[in-house]
């Protein structure tokens, strides 16, 4: 990724049958034709659409990325999903790390960097999610908690490769709240020293993607601020003229 270009990034999450596909694909593709995005633009649906949203989208300036991966390339994991699975359904990225993946199944930062460096070694784009909980900020305690996920979730096989870092605040995903801009620079600028410190010159290009209650109405303002490369969208994704709304605010 270079760091000029920026991504928004549609995570789905457990939402959305084939028809609902039908008609967000038509109605992106058509707006995307008859104006191209000027960032990377990528769907995460559940992995039951995967390939029929790649299928959909093909030839399109659209990305097709999976919610999770096993850390594993295969074996007895019944209902796990491996990178090279998700590859194989068309995807080019992947989201590890997800906050609710982290409280959910009790995901660990080792646990989310094996998984980043499985999809690195499959091929595909990881996007590592890192976040403070409401109780954490209260404390005083974002930057800190932010940098420790970002020092141990980032594995070294990302270096020079393609990936992003998305900070996620847990408080804002859904909820309709969202940091001030200042707060979201600064937890951005920590991560990006984080990174630097663990990867090195290698991870200069790597877009820091802000997650948590975008929407149309504050893109422009979120995408504007220092070391923001991107969003990753939650519920705005899954309208596609509120998608829209936030791709066109690039
Ligand atoms: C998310 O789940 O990654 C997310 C950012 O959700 P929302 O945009 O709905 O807050």
């Amino acid at each position: 990724m270079k760091q000029s270009e920026k991504l928004i990034a549609g995570n789905w999450k457990m939402n959305g049958l084939g028809a609902d596909l039908e008609g967000v694909v038509q109605d992106l593709k058509r707006e995307l034709q008859a104006e191209p995005a000027s960032c990377r633009v990528a769907i995460c649906p559940p992995a039951t659409l995967l390939s029929r949203l790649a299928d959909a989208v093909s030839g399109q300036a659209v990305e097709v990325g999976g919610q999770d991966c096993r850390a594993e390339t295969h074996g007895a994991f019944t209902g796990g999903v491996s990178a090279a699975m998700l590859k194989d359904a068309g995807a080019t990225l992947v989201i590890v790390g997800h906050s609710e993946r982290r409280q959910e199944f009790g995901e660990t930062d080792r646990l989310v960097s094996a998984k980043a460096e499985a999809a690195v070694q499959a091929g595909l784009a990881p996007i590592v999610c890192v976040g403070e909980t409401l109780e954490q900020r209260q404390a005083g305690r974002a930057v800190e908690v932010v940098r420790g996920q970002v020092m141990n979730s980032l594995p070294l096989a990302v270096a020079g490769r393609d990936f992003a870092v998305a900070y996620e605040p847990v408080w804002a995903i859904g909820t309709g709240l969202t940091p001030t801009l200042e707060q979201i620079e600064e937890v951005h600028r920590a991560v990006r020293a984080a990174m630097l410190e663990r990867l090195g010159l290698a991870s200069a290009a790597a877009p820091i993607l802000y997650g948590g209650s975008v929407k149309p109405d504050n893109a422009r303002d979120i995408l504007a601020v220092p070391e923001v490369g991107g969003a990753l969208v939650g519920g705005a994704s899954l309208k596609a003229s509120d998608f829209l709304g936030i791709i066109r605010a690039v």
